[in-house]
């Protein structure tokens, strides 16, 4: 019978290696039926991130991958703040560059998306979520 396991992004997945073979782990981490992993999956998540049981995939995987950023120091009040700062920083020059196209604002808002990415958002990201009242 197939087995799920919950992956590396929490989320419940079909386990498709044999059995005591795969890398995440043995029986307390494998559940016969989608539904056990998800409830397990939601319990763990929800303990490790408070995050809400029916948050999209994408987001819980966006988070785990944040953990590894180089960022990890900053709390995430300084964050913020440092997100509000750019953002402000970016409609500028993105309104310079509306008025003027030159190198210069072109760099400048190329520097703050370089920025983003390091902090671990990409510019999908940051004009959907971060820029979106625009
Ligand atoms: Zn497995």
């Amino acid at each position: 019978m197939a087995k799920f396991h919950i992956n590396k992004h929490g989320v419940p997945a079909p386990c498709k290696a044999k059995p005591g073979n795969c890398p995440l782990g043995g029986d307390e981490t494998h559940f016969n039926s989608l539904e056990e992993a998800q409830v397990a999956a939601d319990k763990m998540n929800e303990e490790k991130h408070g995050i809400i049981p029916g948050m999209r995939e994408e987001t819980i995987a966006y988070m785990n991958r944040k953990e590894n950023m180089i960022l990890d120091g900053l709390s995430s009040n300084e964050e913020t703040t440092i997100i509000l700062a750019l953002e402000k920083e970016l409609k500028k020059f993105k309104g310079l560059l509306k008025q003027d196209d030159d190198w210069f604002w072109k760099e400048k808002v190329n520097t703050i998306y370089r920025i983003f990415e390091k902090m671990g958002y990409d510019k999908e990201f940051v004009d959907k979520h971060i820029l979106s009242e625009e």
